[in-house]
């Protein structure tokens, strides 16, 4: 008899009934000491739900709580019990991980929190002092999705492209490796998940020309134990794995020298039967797959999902689900293991909703291609052929010759927004979005660096200035939960949303499914039929995921609340769809009867100074718009609209004088991540740019009072 089964007859009978059951637990040394989560502890999380040990709770990533003294009949009484205010105002994406009532968290910048989870007591912070200026190299905010916990350390990945490691009782370091070579515009923003005493970490920069991989490193030690590469390198110079050799046939042309692509900076999953490590791979780099591999080629491993051993980091099978991506549709999106019967048949399976609009159902042991059928309205392919696993496209959608108003965009049908997974019902939760987006070739494209690099005409697929056509493409901006069948393949029902860009899902035994919106609310509904049980205003927009656990037999809900991440940041008045929210960033928890408040809170329109006469020079204001949208949008928003994460440059007062070049040229707010670009445009260009801001700051100021902009 080991400590683990001495230490059972003190917790719940529930939780003894169901160890009792378990074979495996015979063979786990489970510390249960505070702040600590074992493999085995991990791989046994279902069996603690007072915690959530890992970043979808669970190795299978289900996100589905069996706590159920919140219910559907009760969530009514739900209250804030505790806030806990950070000093950022940046975009909030993580997921807390709670350990024996302690939570850890990460919020913008990589930075870390530990709290007392019953009353929000800060108990330490660790400020991994991200420098200001790598934001530059950061597509979609200088976010951060979370934490993992393993045998009392923290570990967390930075946006500059560390991993390291804290003592989880005092938050010192412990150790602190860099996994990216800074040559490169890589950044972390992604989850580390802890697998047989290996840390897995990712990265992103696929928008800026990176080649994608995967590493894993000793949980102890930070020593790199494997890394993966999901695209090939130049030829010429080997191939670090036959699975590489095989995908460079896939590629033409001298896609190295853009970095191809294929970056793994969210999601993962761990079959620990199987013994199969599974990660989603994002898009190619550039977008535009006519300069990233002239002639076409299915550019493995972009947009897949592929198994690897966590050993050593083998290749054992992909499923690719965009070959030859050419529309930012990555396959990055959260990954759900479960056992459904399929066609009279028991099957381990993994279910992913990727960018592109499909929901794929495989076999996770094989990689073979169960089913698939869209979940939003599609346009670039009618159909996943069954008998070759490939999509059936419309020639129109690759975008060389003429323009293609694409379903979905760039932004996904679903992006990196958990979804949830009810393993009784077995209904999956899909946050879905329906946004348009004009594909065009930017037929002038030369790598930048820093910057964005996607061979796509941004200018061409700005928000029209005509009224008429704005409130129509304005109308077609949409965002959805999808209560989603994935054995008969299709939807049960849904609830309809304002717009995009929502958060992450989470339902629980007690038939509620909760969600934070980008209107600014923390929702509860009833998980059988999307019945609307109760809200809580956040002041906030919410794009972070739920948790549930308890603490001396009381159940709490967190959610961290936070404004953020690319579609303000890039969408400009698309991403304003949801009604105007601001950005103060919180953690809120929830347990019933809870009495805590807000500070009072509104918001206010600021005042728009006047706007600078400007010159007047429409050629150089067309001019700056080209720029804008080719430097400048994928930050401070389409069209100059911004979305309440960053300044509104039409209110900017460095419009009206030399501060402009103060900040362009002599990066002055570096630290803030606004570098100086003065390698890459030259006065001339940034006062083209100024100009076109001007333009746009004087027609917002002509039409307020008549709410036109
Ligand atoms: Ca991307």
């Amino acid at each position: 008899m080991n400590l683990y089964r001495l230490i059972l007859p003190l917790i719940t009978a529930s939780f003894l009934a169901a160890c009792s059951q378990d074979a495996q637990v015979d063979a786990q040394v489970a510390d249960l000491s505070a702040a600590t989560a074992s493999d085995q502890r991990i791989l046994a999380a279902d069996q603690e739900p007072q915690n959530w040990l890992a970043h979808g709770r669970t190795y299978d990533e289900q996100r589905y709580s069996p706590l159920d003294q919140i219910t559907d009949k009760n969530v009514k009484d739900l209250g804030l019990d505790w806030h806990y205010d950070f000093d950022t105002h940046r975009g909030l994406e993580a997921t807390p991980i709670v350990i024996d009532g302690v939570m850890y968290v990460t919020g913008s910048w990589s930075r870390v929190y530990a709290l007392n989870a019953v009353t929000g007591e800060l108990l330490w912070e660790f400020n991994p002092e991200v420098p200001g200026e790598w934001a530059v190299n950061a597509c979609c905010d200088v976010v951060n999705r979370g934490v993992a916990v393993w045998q009392g350390k923290v570990y967390v990945g930075t946006l500059d492209g560390r991993l390291i490691a804290l003592d989880a009782k005092t938050g010192e370091k412990i150790w602190d490796v860099m996994t990216i070579d800074q040559k490169y515009p890589y950044s972390i923003t992604g989850a580390p998940r802890i697998v047989k005493g290996k840390v897995i970490i990712g990265n992103g920069g696929a928008e800026f020309g990176v080649r994608g991989y995967v590493g894993a490193y000793d949980a102890l030690t930070g020593e790199q134990v494997w890394r993966f590469y999901t695209v090939p390198g130049n030829p010429a110079d080997g191939f670090e794995t036959p699975a590489l050799e095989t995908a460079a046939k896939t590629w033409n042309g001298e896609w190295w020298k853009l970095g191809g692509g294929g970056t793994v900076w969210d999601s993962m999953a761990y079959d620990a039967d199987l013994d199969l490590l599974y990660v989603g791979v994002g898009n190619g780099s550039p977008w535009n797959q006519e300069l990233r591999s002239p002639g076409g080629g299915d550019n493995l491993y972009l947009s897949s999902i592929l198994a690897l051993r966590p050993d050593t980091g083998e290749y054992v099978w992909h499923y690719q689900t965009t070959p030859g991506e050419m529309w930012d549709y990555t396959a990055t999106q959260h990954m759900i293991l479960a056992d459904l019967e399929i066609a009279g048949k028991a099957r381990k399976v993994l279910m992913q909703a990727p960018k592109n609009g499909f929901f794929y159902v495989l076999d996770r042991e094989t990689g073979e291609l169960l089913s698939a059928e869209n979940y939003v309205d599609v346009n670039w392919a009618s159909h996943i052929d069954m008998e070759t696993g490939r999509p059936v496209e419309d020639p129109r959608a690759r975008y060389y010759d003429s323009p293609w108003l694409a379903f979905p965009n760039p932004l996904g049908a679903h992006n990196w927004h958990p979804m949830s997974y009810n393993p009784n019902s077995k209904i999956v939760y899909i946050p879905a979005q329906e946004v348009p987006f004009l594909y065009a070739p930017d037929k002038d494209f030369k790598a930048i660096r820093p910057g964005i690099n996607l061979g796509i005409d941004m200018a061409a697929a700005s928000m029209p200035d005509d009224k008429t056509a704005r409130d129509q493409v304005m109308s077609m901006i949409k965002g959805h939960i999808s209560a989603w069948d994935p054995v008969a393949q299709k939807e049960l029902w849904r609830v309809q949303h304002p717009g995009p860009w929502n958060g992450g899902l989470l339902n629980t035994k007690g038939k509620v499914l909760f969600q934070g919106n980008a209107a600014g609310y923390f929702v509860a509904y009833n998980s059988e039929n999307g019945d609307k049980l109760w809200s809580f205003p956040a002041q906030t927009g919410i794009v972070a995921s739920p948790i549930t656990f308890s603490v001396d037999g009381e159940q709490y809900v967190t959610i961290l609340a936070g404004w953020g991440g690319v579609f303000p940041l890039l969408a400009g008045e698309a991403a304003l769809k949801s009604g105007r929210v601001s950005n103060n960033s919180r953690i809120l928890t929830f347990k019933l009867g809870g009495t805590d408040k807000l500070p009072d809170w509104k918001y206010v329109e600021p005042d728009l100074p006047e706007p600078p006469v400007g010159n007047g020079d429409d050629k150089q204001a067309a001019n700056g718009n080209a720029l804008f949208h080719r430097f400048c949008s994928s930050c401070h928003g389409d069209k100059a609209v911004s979305a309440g994460v960053l300044p509104d440059l039409r209110y900017t007062l460095a419009l009206h004088d030399d501060t402009w070049f103060d900040i362009t040229q002599d990066g002055i707010l570096k630290d803030n991540g606004m570098v100086s670009f003065k390698d890459q445009l030259s006065t001339e260009q940034l006062e083209d740019i100024r100009q076109y801001v001007i333009t746009r700051a004087q027609r917002l100021k002509a039409s307020q009072g008549t709410k036109e902009d």
